[in-house]
């Protein structure tokens, strides 16, 4: 029986009057796979339910932040207790430094930190401070890898920009493009020659240490450790940007799990528990070129906000017990492996790539390593797969290029579940 969708539809076209498009994000946009979005009304563990009373298992999870399911008790009591002090102060308090202070003990070669409002903001301050300490203007980052929405780091987005097709960056000015070098993810040899080709002038080279923004893409075995030493060789900083994989992958993030040093780290998503938050960290040494010790400005009036960071370190605090990250991987491992499976069995043409509690289908032959293995995906057959897996109670995110996200939350039965599904949905695809 077709799910009813009366109240989500008329809430959209409400929306799209005051709203553009009708959403605050265009990612949540359905147009690419012909659907309209749904509108939630509330969530618990690892369940949504729309305005229309539809229950969906939810493997977007608000691109990441839910990783221990919706509404988790320990974060809900933490956040009503700071609601009684107070929701924002623009002035210092201790769940500042109880938040900094976690996150410089879990993550390897982090001093200190500085809080933000979104992941955007932390990777926008994270290249101004790596031009900052190198004294250097240009920066390489890789196709299809995303970092936020700011200026330099809009080009070759991947993402929502791939999915709403835009070819460049309207508004962003060509003197700002033109400072930011695009390299192939997984080629050491196309970051070499970007280097060569401006060998004094590169300040960081910024890469998502695991792909999420052009679907799940793994680096290559040396990967991020040729990076590092590029960067040493021209004496640039490595920017992890571990807004999806921090406090996912590993505790410590991609560094702690394949135990490689970046000079500045950025976090979102995972570290505001759903709240807004960004954050970046780095060496004393190289934080303190930020103001007010050093020349680098940066600012927010909301920042270090303290029901967020109640809300963070409630959240980092149970992701620190242990056999977590060996349960998100077993999970992820169990998802990956049952979609697989239906794909060898259904004869559609797709593969799987995933990593620890992430994973995407991508409806190409694969392998899927960089940008363009990415790009050569059937997007009409993703969008039948969207529209399938709604349809029979699955929330997974509109677009080819992103991933679904698997919490605690989530049981052996959601994945079954997740599974017996994903096949029906293959076989819509296989009958197109
Ligand atoms: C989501 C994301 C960002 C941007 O974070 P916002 O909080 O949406 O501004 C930056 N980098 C990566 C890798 C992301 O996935």
């Amino acid at each position: 029986m077709a799910l009813n969708h009366v109240n989500s539809d008329k809430a959209f076209e409400a929306a799209k009057k005051v709203i553009p498009g009708g959403v605050n994000s265009p990612v949540r946009a359905c147009g690419s796979v012909g659907a309209n979005p749904v509108f939630y009304d509330r969530a618990k563990g690892s369940r949504v339910w729309d305005v229309d009373g539809n229950e969906y298992v939810d493997f977007i999870c608000s691109w990441g932040p839910m990783i221990l399911g919706h509404g988790n008790e320990g974060v809900m009591s933490a956040v009503k207790a700071q609601l009684e002090r107070g929701t924002s102060y623009g002035a210092p308090c201790e769940a500042e430094i109880k938040l900094a202070r976690k996150i410089c003990e879990v993550v390897p070669n982090v001093e200190e930190c500085r809080m933000v409002s979104s992941g955007t903001e932390a990777t926008m301050t994270a290249l101004r401070l790596a031009r900052g300490f190198t004294g250097r203007n240009k920066i390489i980052k890789f196709a299809g890898n995303y970092h936020g929405h700011s200026d330099s780091l809009l080009v070759s987005a991947g993402s929502g920009v791939a999915t709403l097709g835009i070819p460049g960056t309207p508004g962003v000015t060509p003197a700002c493009a033109s400072d930011t070098m695009i390299a192939t993810y997984n080629d050491l040899a196309s970051v070499r020659a970007l280097f060569e080709g401006a060998p004094d002038d590169v300040a960081c080279v910024i890469v998502e240490p695991v792909c999420g923004n052009m679907g799940v893409v793994a680096p290559r075995e040396g990967f991020l450790q040729g990076l590092r030493d590029l960067c040493d060789e021209f004496g640039a900083l490595l920017i992890f940007d571990e807004v999806i994989t921090g406090f996912r992958v590993a505790l410590g993030g991609a560094q702690e799990r394949f135990g490689i040093r970046a000079d500045i780290v950025t976090f979102g998503k995972v570290i505001g528990a759903g709240f807004p938050v960004g954050c970046l960290a780095a060496s004393a040494e190289v934080m303190e070129h930020l103001a007010p010790v050093g020349p680098v400005y940066q600012a927010g009036t909301l920042s270090g906000n303290p029901v967020v960071m109640e809300a963070g370190y409630a959240q980092l605090e149970q992701l620190c017990a242990p056999g977590v990250y060996e349960a998100l991987d077993e999970k992820g491992a169990a998802l990956a492996k049952g979609m697989r499976d239906a794909i060898a069995e259904s004869g559609v043409v797709a593969c799987v790539n995933q990593f620890g509690s992430v994973a995407t289908a991508f409806f190409n032959e694969g392998p899927v390593t960089d940008w363009d293995s990415s790009a050569r995906s059937n997007t009409e057959q993703f969008a039948a797969y969207y529209r399938s897996m709604v349809e029979q109670g699955f929330l997974i995110a509109p677009s080819q290029y992103e991933a679904l996200f698997v919490s605690l939350a989530h049981t052996a039965c959601d994945i079954d579940e997740f599974i017996g599904a994903f096949k029906r949905a293959l076989q819509v695809v296989k009958a197109m």
